[in-house]
């Protein structure tokens, strides 16, 4: 099974690739955490990513499918693939369409995740992750059980992206409109794409989503 989840930021990609990871032993490839471990390890791809992405603008196509293709090449035939945050651009999907064909592999589900533009911005800033497991939380929507205390590893080390603050997500979001939403109607002539209301509770989106891939 290989499934891009697609959707503008905050719409909860990284929270539902997770769940798809537990649930059905998928993979998920992010390119935003590919890249955010890059510019952590200062790397070259990091180093030149770091301030693109503090601007909230597109890392360039060949620095992020090159990611793609090395992690896809690093996987098990029987492994399914969850394209989280990729691809962004048309370019980006011709080079995946690619990638895949040379893995023996194809798209099975385009999986959109709409939500209300307005929402986003709040889901966006109010959002924090465990920086020692990596588990996802919201200031409002999705507190850790314990305060202070992350419910997965009991570790206090939060962390919070330098780009989820207003004026990056904006920028992120017109980036997303003008060079991420224009990909759909291509997969949507493939009859490959399905919506799913992305503003529902967490469970009931990863309802949906399996209800999606069950079909
Ligand atoms: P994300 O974690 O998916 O929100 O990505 C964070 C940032 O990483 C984006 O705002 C971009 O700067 C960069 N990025 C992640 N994935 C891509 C991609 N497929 N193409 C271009 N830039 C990307």
């Amino acid at each position: 099974m290989n499934i891009i989840l697609l959707g503008p930021p905050g719409a909860g990609k990284g929270t539902q690739s997770a769940g798809l990871v537990e649930r059905h032993g998928m993979r998920q490839l992010s390119t935003g955490d590919m890249l955010r471990a890059a510019v952590k390890a200062g790397t070259p791809v990091g180093l030149k990513a770091k301030a693109v992405m503090e601007r909230g603008e597109l890392v360039s196509d060949e620095i992020v499918s090159a990611l793609i293709d090395d992690e896809l090449a690093s996987m098990g035939p029987e492994t399914g693939a969850i394209f989280d945050g990729y691809p962004r651009t048309a370019a980006q999907a011709d080079a995946l369409d690619a990638i895949l064909a040379k893995n023996g592999r194809a798209l099975d589900h385009v999986i959109e995740l709409e939500v209300n533009e307005d929402a986003l911005v709040e889901r966006i800033t109010g959002r924090f992750s465990c920086g020692n497991c990596g588990a996802l939380y919201h200031d409002t929507a999705n507190p850790p059980s314990e305060p202070g205390k992350c419910d997965a590893c009991g570790s206090s080390d939060f962390r919070r992206r330098p780009d989820d603050n207003e004026e990056t997500v904006r920028t992120r979001m017109a980036e997303y409109r003008a060079k991420t939403a224009p990909i759909l109607p291509g997969y949507e002539a493939r009859g490959i794409v399905s919506r799913v209301d992305g503003m529902g509770a967490i469970d009931a989106v990863a309802n949906a989503i399996d209800g999606i891939l069950a079909s």
